[in-house]
């Protein structure tokens, strides 16, 4: 299963950057001119703690409109911002825009949430990634523990020294470190026990797979390694009540997924938040 999903989206890289030459650079030139007129959007999704579905926090999706009132999905364009290297100011534009959004939250009396924010690997080598971070929080005046990173395991895999020691620094700061799409990567688990983090998120492909003797026999297993690793640990693309009983029973403390949430503006997340939850 694990395979499938990392199958998935090799072949979506694979789809990204074997398009032609000449169409691969106009959308990256689309992007690049989309991005520097501010079209690009943030958009957010909520996590829920699975035994009171409290609201704890969100993550935040990029979002590219495509001029039609439709979006072009980050798997295809996300890998273009990353080839060319514009995910770099991107990125550090999403981190401002989720802290950002956050500060308001925090001002409309909902504190205590925590956004998190995907960094690819090109940020997390640039040098100046930490002072990007740092500078970011102080901006806004925001406690570093209310923002978590997300990693995958590629980016740990890449240079696993200096990713440790970028961690150890983020991490000495106060900010949260997160495994996304854990299961789907090669990290070695050696390294998983000298990284400093904070929580595993679990693929989807193993929340899909949860009611399956053998999918249910690898999410046990992840939720297991988490506790003993003492990191929280989140299911993500929760779609069914079925498959959210299941991972509160073997343990599992968050969830994030359609049948809670999807990614939406900030505008409905407020309505979310305000509504009913928190
Ligand atoms: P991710 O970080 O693993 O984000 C979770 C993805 O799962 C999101 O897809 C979300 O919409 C989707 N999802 C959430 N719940 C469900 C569910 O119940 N069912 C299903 N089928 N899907 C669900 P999205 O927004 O299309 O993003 C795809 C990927 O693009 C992200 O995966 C992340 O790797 C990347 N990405 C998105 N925004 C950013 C960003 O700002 N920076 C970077 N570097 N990467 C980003
Ligand atoms: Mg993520
Ligand atoms: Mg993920
Ligand atoms: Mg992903």
């Amino acid at each position: 299963l694990a395979k499938k999903n990392l199958n998935e989206k090799f072949a979506y890289y694979e789809q990204a950057l074997e398009a032609s030459t000449s169409e691969r650079l106009n959308m990256i030139r689309s992007l690049r001119h989309d991005f520097s007129e501010r079209r690009l959007q943030v958009w957010f999704q909520p996590q829920l703690k699975l035994a009171d579905r409290k609201v704890t926090g969100m993550e935040a999706l990029l979002r590219w409109p495509d001029g039609n009132g439709g979006y072009i999905s980050p798997a295809q364009f996300i890998p273009l911002a990353e080839y060319s290297g514009l995910i770099v100011d991107i990125g550090a534009w999403v981190l401002e825009e989720s802290l950002r959004k956050l500060k308001q939250l925090q001002e409309k009396g909902l504190s205590s949430l925590t956004v998190g924010v995907n960094v690819s690997m090109q940020q997390f080598r640039s040098p100046r990634f930490l002072d990007t971070v740092l500078n970011t929080l102080q901006q806004f005046d925001m406690a570093p523990d209310c923002l978590e990173l997300e990693i995958t395991e590629s980016v740990v895999m890449d240079d696993p020294s200096v990713v440790i020691d970028t961690l150890s620094k983020l991490r000495e700061a106060g900010v949260k470190v997160s495994i996304d799409d854990f299961g789907t990567g090669f990290s070695s688990l050696s390294y998983l026990q000298q990284l400093p983090l904070d929580r595993i998120k679990i693929d989807r492909a193993f929340v899909t797979a949860v009611e399956e003797d053998q999918g249910a026999i690898i999410a046990e297993t992840i939720v297991a390694l988490g506790k003993k690793l003492k990191l929280t640990t989140v299911c993500e693309g929760v779609e069914t009540e079925a498959q959210a009983k299941h991972m509160l029973e073997i343990g599992c403390d968050e969830a994030q997924g359609f049948l809670y949430a999807r990614p939406m503006p900030f505008t409905d997340l407020l309505t979310f938040l305000t509504d009913d939850n928190s």
